[in-house]
């Protein structure tokens, strides 16, 4: 866990968070700003400060695989969704523990801003 880290609390219990699914390795909880209907962070359960930081192929598995996972739960498998892990100050990184965004339920705009 590391100090000061609010994704490391959510995991930890120490905060709230609507948790929409969990695996060994990964965590899934409800975003707290919802940018879309459907709009869930999937994060590591240990701290990975962003995908620049990640070595471990196993554990990115099993991020990616707990976001198809709640695409499923949460209905979004067959009309579409996005994936995003914002990286860094360009990429609009504000929280700094590894994280996929799970978007969906409406037409997504592309390209991104
Ligand atoms: P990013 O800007 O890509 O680092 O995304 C961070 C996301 O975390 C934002 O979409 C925030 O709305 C979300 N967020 C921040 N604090 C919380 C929290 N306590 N519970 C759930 N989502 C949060």
């Amino acid at each position: 866990m590391a100090e000061g880290c609010i994704f490391c609390r959510i995991v930890a219990g120490e905060i709230p968070a609507v948790r929409v699914a969990e695996s060994e390795r990964a965590l899934a909880f409800r975003d707290l700003h919802p940018q879309a209907p459907v709009h869930v962070l999937v994060i590591p359960r240990r701290h990975v400060a962003s995908l620049a930081e990640a070595t471990d192929g196993e554990e990115l598995g099993a991020v990616l695989l707990l976001a198809q996972e709640v695409a499923r739960r949460e209905g979004i498998a067959e009309s579409g969704y996005r994936v995003v892990t914002n990286t860094g100050a360009d990429g609009g990184q504000t929280v700094h523990h590894l994280h996929l965004h799970v978007l969906g339920g409406r037409a997504l705009q592309w390209p991104p801003g």
